[in-house]
C-alpha cells in the first residue's frame, strides 16, 4: 500500500484574493465530490464569473460501504480503487474555476458568508478564511467505530484502525457487534466468513465441533435484524448468519460498553446480563460532522438530532447560501442513492439563485423526492445476502451480483471522475 501522493495546496491568498465568486464545497465523499463534479460541467459554464472551491478533511476518497469487508484485509479490494486521491479526480479543470483544499472546516460565519478551513498541511499558513456565495455542506456523519468510515480523520488513520484490529484478530476467541442495521449485519457476516468460513452441516464429527473457531455475538434491538426490510428477509438474513457463525441475539440492546482488564470488553445488555468480548464493533448510530456551525447558528442550522436542517425539496437550508446534501443533512434517509438523486436536484437550485443573485432569473425550483418504498441490498459474507429493491424483494444471488460482489466498488470510479455526470 503506498500513500498517494499529497495534493498541491492554494495559499491561503490566492483563494482569499481571488477575483471570482466562490461555490464552496465542504466534504469530499459522495455528497461532495458529485456536486463539485455537476457544478463544474452543469452550472459553472454558464456562471463564468464563478469557482468551485472543494474542502476535505480527507485528502482520498473512499468507497465507504465497502468497509466491513476491507477492514480485514488489503487483498479483498484493490486498494487503488478504495481510496482514491480526490485532487487526481479534478486534474482536468483547470484552477480558474476548481481548487481542492485538504482541510477541515472549524468555522462558519454565516452574517459575514465566510467559512474557516484549518489547513493539513501548515508549512504555508494554519486556515484560509473563505467568502462563498454558496455554501454547500456535505460533510457527512461519525461512525462510532473507527472501522467504519474515514471519520474526522484522513485515510491514514483509517488504515491505522485497520491495521491494529486485524493484527488482535488472531487471539480473538469473542467478537460481539452492536447493532442490527445493515452495518451490523454486514460486518458480522464479513467477520464470520473471514474467521470461521461456512458452516458444513453435512461433516459431522470433530470438524463440526469444533464450528465456528472464533464466537460472534451481533447484538439487536428490533425482533429481527435489517428492521428497515419485511421481517422475512431480517430472519433469512439471521440464517446466513447463522452459516457463518454468528449468534444473533435480538430483542435486546447494549446499554454501555467498557474496556475490561484483559483488554477486551465488557459489553452490557438491556436484558440485564454482560457479555465479555475481545473486541467489541458498535454499529449503531451517526454523528454529523456539524463542529464548524456556531452555538448562535444551531437553532436555525441543525434538527434536534444534530443534523444540518435542510428543505427535504430543495435542498436549501434556512440561511441564505446554505445548502447541504448528504448524510450530514436531515433531507432524507442517509444512503448514496438517495445522494445520487439528490445532487442535480441541489445544483439546479444552487444555479437558479446565483443566477438571482445576479438579477437574471433561471425559471423556478426544482424538487427532490425521496424514493421511499423498500430499498437496501444487504450482502451477508461472500455470497449470500437479502435485499429489496422499490418494493420488490431481490434474491440471493442478485443481492451478491449487485453489491456482494464488491460492495460498489464497481460504481464508484464513474462517480469519483465525474464521468457518471457527464449527462445533465
Ligand atoms: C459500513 C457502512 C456501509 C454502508 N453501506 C451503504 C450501502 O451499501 N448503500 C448506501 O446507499 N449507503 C451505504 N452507507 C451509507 C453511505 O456510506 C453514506 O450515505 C455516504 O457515505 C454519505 O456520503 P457523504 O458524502 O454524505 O458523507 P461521508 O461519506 O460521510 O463523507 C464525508 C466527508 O466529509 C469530510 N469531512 C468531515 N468533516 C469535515 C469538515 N469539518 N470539513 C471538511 N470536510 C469534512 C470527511 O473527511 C469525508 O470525506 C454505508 C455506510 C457505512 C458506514
Amino acid at each position: 500500500m503506498t500513500p498517494s501522493p499529497k495534493p498541491p495546496q492554494p495559499t491561503p491568498t490566492q483563494s482569499m484574493a481571488d477575483p471570482k465568486n466562490l461555490i464552496v464545497i465542504l466534504g469530499g465523499s459522495y455528497g461532495g465530490i458529485s456536486t463539485a463534479h455537476y457544478l463544474l460541467k452543469h452550472v459553472t459554464p454558464h456562471l463564468p464569473s464563478h469557482k468551485v472551491i472543494l474542502a476535505s478533511t480527507s485528502s482520498e476518497a473512499l468507497c465507504r460501504p465497502a468497509c466491513p469487508r476491507a477492514l480485514l484485509s488489503d487483498d479483498y479490494f484493490p486498494q487503488t480503487k478504495l481510496f482514491v486521491d480526490i485532487a487526481a479526480q479534478f486534474a482536468h479543470y483547470p484552477p480558474e474555476i476548481f481548487e481542492f483544499v485538504h482541510g477541515t472546516a472549524t468555522d462558519l460565519d454565516a452574517a459575514l458568508h465566510t467559512v474557516t478551513i484549518s489547513l493539513a498541511d501548515t508549512t504555508a499558513a494554519a486556515t484560509v478564511t473563505l467568502t462563498y456565495h454558496a455554501l454547500i455542506i456535505a460533510t457527512g456523519a461519525l461512525a462510532v467505530s473507527p472501522l467504519l468510515g474515514l471519520n474526522s480523520d484522513d485515510a491514514p488513520a483509517l488504515r491505522a484502525a485497520w491495521a491494529a484490529f486485524r493484527a488482535r484478530l488472531p487471539s480473538a476467541k469473542h467478537i460481539v457487534i452492536a447493532g442490527g442495521g445493515p452495518s451490523g449485519v454486514e460486518v458480522a457476516g464479513e467477520i464470520g466468513e473471514h474467521l470461521n468460513g461456512v458452516r458444513s452441516w453435512w461433516w459431522p464429527g470433530a470438524k463440526q465441533a469444533a464450528y465456528p473457531r472464533v464466537a460472534i455475538t451481533l447484538v439487536a434491538d428490533s425482533p429481527t435484524v435489517l428492521p428497515q426490510l419485511r421481517p422475512v428477509l431480517g430472519r433469512a438474513a439471521q440464517g446466513y448468519l447463522a452459516r457463518v457463525g454468528v449468534d444473533v441475539v435480538c430483542g435486546t440492546r447494549v446499554v454501555a460498553s467498557a474496556p475490561a482488564a484483559d483488554g477486551g470488553w465488557d459489553v452490557k445488555l438491556s436484558r440485564g446480563d454482560t457479555l465479555h468480548a475481545d473486541e467489541y464493533i458498535p454499529c449503531v448510530g451517526t454523528a454529523a460532522n456539524t463542529s464548524f456551525v456556531r452555538e448562535g447558528d444551531k437553532a436555525r442550522l441543525l434538527a434536534a438530532d444534530g443534523r444540518v436542517r435542510t428543505d427535504p425539496g430543495t435542498l436549501r437550508t434556512e440561511v441564505k447560501g446554505v445548502y447541504a446534501v448528504g448524510d450530514v443533512s436531515d433531507f432524507a434517509r442517509p444512503a448514496i442513492h438517495n445522494v445520487l438523486a439528490a445532487v442535480p436536484v441541489l445544483c439546479a437550485n444552487v444555479r437558479r439563485d446565483l443566477v438571482r443573485l445576479q438579477g437574471g432569473n433561471d425559471g423556478g425550483d426544482r424538487l427532490f423526492v425521496e424514493e421511499k418504498r423498500e430499498m437496501q441490498l444487504v450482502p451477508v459474507g461472500w455470497s449470500k445476502g437479502v435485499g429489496a429493491m422499490m418494493g420488490f424483494r431481490v434474491p440471493s444471488v442478485v443481492v451478491w451480483l449487485i453489491k456482494g460482489r464488491d460492495y460498489w466498488l464497481w460504481t464508484t470510479g464513474g462517480l469519483w471522475s465525474g464521468r457518471q455526470w457527464a449527462k445533465a
